[in-house]
């Protein structure tokens, strides 16, 4: 977090700061994206994952609250690399652009209002346990209804939906919460997609579920088909079926593949990750940290 872009230029991060009228920071109206970049020592490279595919997401996002990003595509990319190197992490890094209304301003609405796009960037290891798996509860909180709010987007007001649903779990004792969509079916997690095995099929909920349209859940549905000859189904899934699962995971930028060991106090399974689970992981990193030149187009390379 040495250095963050705002303002139209690279900046000492503590220089980056908005003021406490500004209309995104009282009514959340910004949208985000969250991207890794992973430290690969043995090439001295730090690979940024899927970076276009983020930034077309942002694209949309601010579409859907006419946030106007001054910036093109490949003016976000370049700057993305020049705000990387400048930081010169040797370690694997998050990457937090955001767009938004940035006037200082009362009063709602999204039009005639200013608009800003800023980037920071700050070391980041492992968001939750990986390797041994994590407890999750179902939240008594669902998901906010696609007639609520626009579906797809990443927008940051609607992170109180997330934070709540995290808090709730937390105070419970579990690592993670599991929301249901506004219909009771199964959605996603706080920050993450899900995934179900079931007989040797990787099931997900689809994109109607309302759940955000993750990078991550692409690119495993791509890997399980591509390399682990799965079949994959993307179809509504009934709570119960969460407790008769094979193995459970969630994916997502911050999430990587999290195995899922118990639901609501329950095992899945025997309680230990599963052996898709571990494959996937493993097909998934070396693809993420540019290790695999079939997938060398998921990452760019920045410095
Ligand atoms: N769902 C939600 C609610 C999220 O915040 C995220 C993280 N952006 C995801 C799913 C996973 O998306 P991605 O794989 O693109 O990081």
């Amino acid at each position: 977090m040495k250095y963050a872009f705002f303002k139209g230029k690279i900046v000492p991060f503590a220089d980056a700061k908005i003021s406490i009228m500004t209309h995104a920071f009282n009514y959340g109206t910004g949208v985000f994206e969250g991207i890794r970049g992973y430290w690969n020592s043995g090439k001295n490279q730090l690979y940024i994952l899927k970076l276009r595919e983020h930034y077309e997401r942002l694209q949309r996002s601010a579409l859907s609250l006419k946030i106007n990003i001054k910036y093109s595509m490949e003016e976000m990319i370049k700057t993305t690399i020049e705000l990387a190197k400048a930081n010169g992490y040797k370690e694997d890094v998050y990457i937090r652009p955001l767009a938004y209304k940035s006037q200082e301003k009362i009063g709602l609405g999204l039009t005639g209002i200013d608009d800003d796009f800023c980037i920071f960037l700050a070391p980041f290891g492992a968001y939750l346990d990986i390797s041994n798996g994590i407890k999750v509860g179902i939240s008594s909180w669902r998901r906010i209804a696609s007639h609520s709010l626009p579906q797809g987007a990443k927008m940051t007001g609607a992170y109180i939906n997330s934070s709540l649903a995290k808090a709730e779990a937390l105070e419970k004792g579990y690592d993670e919460a599991i929301l249901l969509s506004p219909d009771g079916t199964v959605a996603e997690g706080s920050g993450e997609n899900i995934f179900l095995v079931k007989d040797n099929k990787l099931i997900t909920p689809p994109l109607a579920e309302i759940i955000l349209p993750g990078i991550t859940r692409v690119a495993l549905l791509e890997l399980a088909d591509e390399e682990l000859k799965l079949e994959t189904i993307e179809r509504h899934v009934k709570p119960q079926e969460l407790f008769q699962a094979d193995e459970l995971f969630f994916c997502g930028t911050g999430a990587q593949i999290s195995p899922i060991v118990e639901v609501d106090g329950k095992k899945v399974k025997d309680g230990k990750v599963g052996p898709i689970t571990k494959k996937l992981q493993a097909v998934y990193f070396k693809a993420a940290k540019g290790d695999d030149p079939k997938y060398s187009d998921w990452v760019t390379p920045a410095y």
